[in-house]
């Protein structure tokens, strides 16, 4: 499943190569299953510009109207400069840059991905829905001793998947969050001190700086980027998959499932 790390990168490669004129948008016959949004006029437009928040990415059209991509379980965009015949393209935007023909499309082999064309009123309500993004500065202490003291007997790892709280995570990275900031992932909110959420801000910078900066952590048959490479693989993970702790290199990880997810942490160095 793309997650922060994975997404921030097919936003890295589309943005040198905007903007982009789109003059022609193919939809494939099941895209109504990812395209939510039906009365957009899909006329001539400009893409100018993309950001991400979570894990959802945002491109701003010369019109003022915004398209919002959430990829899903196995979404992905490519960019190229040949037209997109790749299987299980359900979007695509063609047209011109400063280089000439170029071509984005949306890929999404489970359909659980969506899309909507909102205009500035439609997007600012369904934004409300995201928490602050993990890797922005408004993700901070003080945000966590807030949460801390509304949502007391939160879990902590579950907690962390939860997007209108922690925009961005999903499962490897939250069980990857605690073993770096010391913290059994069954723990509740209210058990955690100041000195723990420090922690556990600490932890969410050192797992986002080896992630973001390979491109991404990939899994059998998951995801690729922009320009259809698969990510390094599974590299600088500690506790996620792994057999032997990375941080104290001799424990042995446990497993356990928390939301019906599975969770990863070593009785040693996380309490
Ligand atoms: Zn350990």
């Amino acid at each position: 499943m793309p997650e922060l790390p994975e997404v921030e990168t097919i936003k890295k490669q589309i943005a040198p190569k905007l903007p982009i004129k789109v003059e022609k948008v193919i939809l494939s016959n099941v895209s109504d299953s990812i395209v939510k949004t039906k009365d957009y006029p899909l006329k001539s437009f400009t893409i100018e510009k993309i950001e991400r928040q979570g894990k959802v990415l945002r491109f701003y059209l010369d019109d003022g109207r915004r398209i919002i991509s959430g990829l899903g379980m196995s979404g992905s965009w490519r960019i190229s400069n040949n037209p997109i015949g790749e299987k299980h393209t359900h979007v695509i935007f063609s047209g011109t840059n400063s280089d000439g023909d170029i071509h984005l499309g949306y890929i999404d082999p489970r359909r659980f991905g969506v899309m909507h064309f909102f205009n500035i009123e439609n997007e600012a309500d369904w934004l409300t829905r995201l928490g602050p993004d993990v890797s922005k500065p408004e993700f901070n202490v003080d945000y966590l001793l807030k949460l801390k003291k509304e949502k007391p007997n939160k879990v902590i790892k579950p907690f962390l998947l939860e997007q209108q709280f922690f925009a961005g995570v999903g499962n490897y990275m939250a069980s990857e969050f605690c073993a770096h900031a010391g913290i059994r992932p069954t723990r509740r909110m209210k058990t955690l001190s100041k000195a723990d959420l420090e922690r556990l801000l600490e932890a969410t910078k050192v797992v986002l700086s080896g992630t973001i900066s390979n491109g991404g952590t990939t899994f059998s048959g998951g995801y690729q980027d922009a320009y259809g490479d698969k990510g390094e693989g599974v590299q600088n993970l500690v506790v996620f998959y792994q057999k032997t702790c990375g941080l104290c290199g001799q424990e042995t990880v446990k497993k356990v499932t928390l939301a019906q997810r599975g969770t990863y942490y070593c009785p040693h160095c996380q309490k």
